[in-house]
């Protein structure tokens, strides 16, 4: 089978890849953009952004897809549909093949693969996106103001939202299912002298309820009781998954649960591959530093093409 060779390939269209593929385009290097769904990735599960600068108003995670798509075509974006099911990073040139078996070959590649909250798969989890289940206190805390939210989870970032939370909030209850938290001492105990963030341990949330939006959780403990909490909103935040499954991670050198570490210009552990957005090993998962880390990568993949070409 015929092999198409470009460039770049881009793996990926959100944020990152977009971002990614504009500055690919601009900078007119033979590149190729490849996304499995629509284009805009986890932003397409985003009711409302208030924090990507240039948009006083703030807009739809849909709108902004389509306007961060729209501006790289006016470049001449190149894309393709398809979902990548492997990659071999150990020849020259580095090869991605397609599950309908066809095969492209690239000397850069960029890794924009991004991630996805680890979900709880109880009952109105899926219903309730974005109508008062969140996975991002960052992105969704100011929508609760002065409002009571629950908080599941009991290590770092979980018990760090809350108390980010109870700047909006007037009433953070968290919910773990064990005795004790995971976080930190400290964070700890920044958490228990918080008169505004309440505990509730050893519990389980079985089912998010309302009419509209969130209106009250199921909760059962470990000895079994059954009990009700009214809350105007949840935050879940058990962890992030990577979308790492068609990567080579020992290569990548993948650590953390499968993320990809990185320099700052985005070069992994093998030459000539990038990686940006919510795939790199890092702590800040936002829309604005993926889609800025898309454009180093390109800058930097350049670097490396002229370099190749010399
Ligand atoms: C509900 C929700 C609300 C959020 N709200 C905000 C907010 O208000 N503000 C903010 O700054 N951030 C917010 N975030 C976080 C933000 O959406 C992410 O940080 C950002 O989308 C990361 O961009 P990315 O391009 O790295 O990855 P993603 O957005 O995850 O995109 C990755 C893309 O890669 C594609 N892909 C993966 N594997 C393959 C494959 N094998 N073949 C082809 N394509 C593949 C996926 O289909 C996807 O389109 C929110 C996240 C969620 C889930």
């Amino acid at each position: 089978m015929k092999t198409t060779h470009h460039d770049l390939i881009i793996l990926g269209a959100g944020p990152a890849g977009l971002s990614a593929g504009l500055y690919a385009a601009r900078a007119r290097i033979d590149h190729l953009l490849i996304e499995k769904g629509a284009a805009g990735g986890q932003i397409l599960l985003t009711d409302w952004i208030d924090n990507y600068p240039g948009f006083p108003d703030g807009l739809s995670g849909f709108e902004l897809a389509e306007k961060m798509e729209a501006q790289a075509r006016r470049f001449g974006l190149n894309t393709l549909t398809a979902n990548v099911i492997s990659i071999n990073l150990l020849q020259t040139p580095k090869t991605l093949t397609l599950e309908d078996g066809s095969e492209f070959s690239c000397n850069t590649l960029i890794l924009c693969t991004g991630a996805r909250a680890r979900r709880l798969g109880v009952p109105g989890e899926i219903e309730f996106t974005g109508k008062g289940v969140s996975y991002c206190a960052t992105c969704d805390a100011p929508f609760y103001r002065d409002m009571h939210v629950a908080v599941v989870g009991g290590g770092n970032s979980a018990v760090q939202e809350a108390a980010h939370l109870t700047k909006f909030a007037s009433r953070v209850t968290l919910i773990h299912r064990r005795d004790a938290l995971r976080a930190t001492k400290i964070v700890q105990e920044r958490a228990f002298a918080n008169d505004r963030i309440d505990f509730i341990w050893n519990s389980q949330v079985t089912a998010i309820e309302g009419e509209k939006g969130v209106e009250r959780l199921r909760l059962r403990d470990t000895a079994g009781q059954e009990s009700t909490l009214a809350v105007d909103g949840i935050f879940i935040l058990i962890g992030v998954l990577p979308n790492n499954e068609i990567l080579p991670l020992q290569l990548l050198k993948a650590e953390d649960g499968g993320f990809i570490p990185t320099d700052n210009e985005t070069c992994t552990a093998v030459p000539g591959v990038f990686a940006a957005g919510d795939i790199r090993n890092k702590r800040v998962r936002q829309i604005v530093n993926a889609a800025g880390e898309g454009a180093t990568a390109v800058l930097t993949a350049e670097h490396y093409l002229n370099n190749l070409n010399s």
